[in-house]
């Protein structure tokens, strides 16, 4: 499943931060494909402008991916602090900005806005951890614990999604290490009965524990300089690794959140100089703590259904990447599968355009010596040598 985790606290070394990575573990664990966003990290603009308001308005770059994020999301997660009963102002205006009409609800055609709109996620359930310092009794009988029925009927009730899930840990201040470590035991708990694995047995997932990703099923494809390799493109020692990134730059899940882990906190100051980057594009920027001197950040394309040019758009994405990485000097480069994960381009036929445009540059251009194609699962792999083994 696709599932969306959204959290919003200021503080890097929060309880909440800790909530929101437990209920990731866990998510992951379980096969699922995770977006997770930090509101506060990506600097989420929550101050919506008036000419977004009606449906059909200017959404912005950054709105417009939370939009397309949330409208596929299969499962949603909150995670936020209980602030004088209502979520941090960041929070209140990333729903404002994507719960938009047309993304989350509509009004039946004749309805002015009187009537009773119509949910769209396509999500049929929500989990919300709040953390909190107002004892459970007592916010219920001073305040009437306002959250619950925010996020209930508020918002996801009328956004169509029926199965909304809440749980408040308090009382946060006064409690022990013990007491916050079996709070996290419990998220994992808690978001593996709601998504369990997928039937088809966590295909996304992590490679299997105990296994080391670089060592396992590496294939040499004879004749060519394309490798296809199943791991962690984080580990990969090439000149430079491709980040499939979001328009924004500024980090994401996926790919893009282990990029951005693994290569610390610089990677982020230098991705915030750059301004986005469009779908199809790509831009450049050091390595910083990971092994690879240089990570090139692209966008692939949002699976629309492939009627609305998503083909074209990978397929210049991987161009604009190869180039500039041999317009850089890069000798080696190694390419996670753009698009497959949250944008939802199926695996198959993505593999066959990264072949097919990787192969066509290094049969103009003699400079890259290895294309390393870096896959998360075996399936993948499957995807990516089938592709091979159909061009050659
Ligand atoms: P996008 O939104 O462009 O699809 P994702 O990061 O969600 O980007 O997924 C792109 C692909 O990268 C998926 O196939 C996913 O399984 C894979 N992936 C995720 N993490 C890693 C990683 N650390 N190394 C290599 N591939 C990864």
């Amino acid at each position: 499943m696709r599932i969306s985790v959204i959290l919003g606290h200021p503080d890097p070394g929060s309880f909440n931060h800790a909530i929101a990575e437990a209920a990731v573990d866990a998510l992951e664990k379980n096969g699922h494909l995770v977006s997770y966003h930090d509101l506060y990290r990506e600097g989420f603009d929550p101050i919506l402008p008036g000419p977004e308001i009606p449906r059909g308005g200017a959404v912005d770059l950054a709105v417009q991916s939370h939009c397309d994020e949330i409208a596929g999301a299969e499962g949603i997660v909150i995670v936020h602090p209980n602030w004088w009963g209502q979520p941090p102002a960041i929070l209140k205006g990333w729903v404002d900005r994507v719960m938009r009409p047309g993304v989350a609800y509509e009004f039946l055609e004749g309805d002015g806005g009187e009537g009773v709109p119509v949910g769209l996620l396509k999500a049929r359930s929500a989990l919300i951890f709040n953390t909190s310092n107002t004892p459970e009794r007592r916010e219920r009988e001073a305040f009437g614990d306002p959250l619950e029925d925010l996020w209930k009927r508020c918002v996801f009730g009328l956004c169509g999604v029926s199965d909304v899930r809440r749980r408040t840990f308090s009382v946060v201040v006064t409690s022990t290490p013990e007491e916050r470590r079996s709070w996290l035991v419990e998220v994992g708990d808690i978001v593996g009965s709601l998504y369990p694995p997928d039937v088809e047995g966590g295909a996304f997932g992590r490679p299997a524990p105990g296994q080391d990703p670089r060592s396992r099923g590496s294939e040499d494809i004879a004749s060519v300089r394309i490798r296809v390799v199943l791991g962690d493109i984080t580990e990969m020692e090439v000149d430079a690794i491709v980040n499939a990134a979001n328009p924004t730059l500024l980090g994401g899940g996926g790919v893009d959140g282990a990029i951005h882990k693994a290569a610390g906190p610089r990677l982020l100051e230098e991705c915030r100089t750059l301004g986005g980057c469009p779908p199809g594009e790509a831009r450049i920027t050091g390595g910083y703590d990971l092994p690879a001197k240089m990570v090139i950040h692209t966008v692939g394309p949002v699976w629309h259904g492939g009627r609305q040019g998503e083909d074209e758009i990978l397929a210049k994405a991987y161009r604009s990447c190869i180039s500039l990485a041999d317009e850089r000097g890069a000798k080696t480069i190694a390419f996670p599968a753009i698009s497959t994960g949250a944008y939802g381009f199926p695996v198959e036929r993505a593999a066959r355009i990264a072949v097919g445009e990787i192969r066509d540059f290094m049969e103009k251009n003699g400079a890259i010596e290895k294309v390393m194609l870096v896959c998360f699962s075996e399936r993948a792999k499957g995807c990516y040598l089938k592709a091979l083994d159909q061009r050659r």
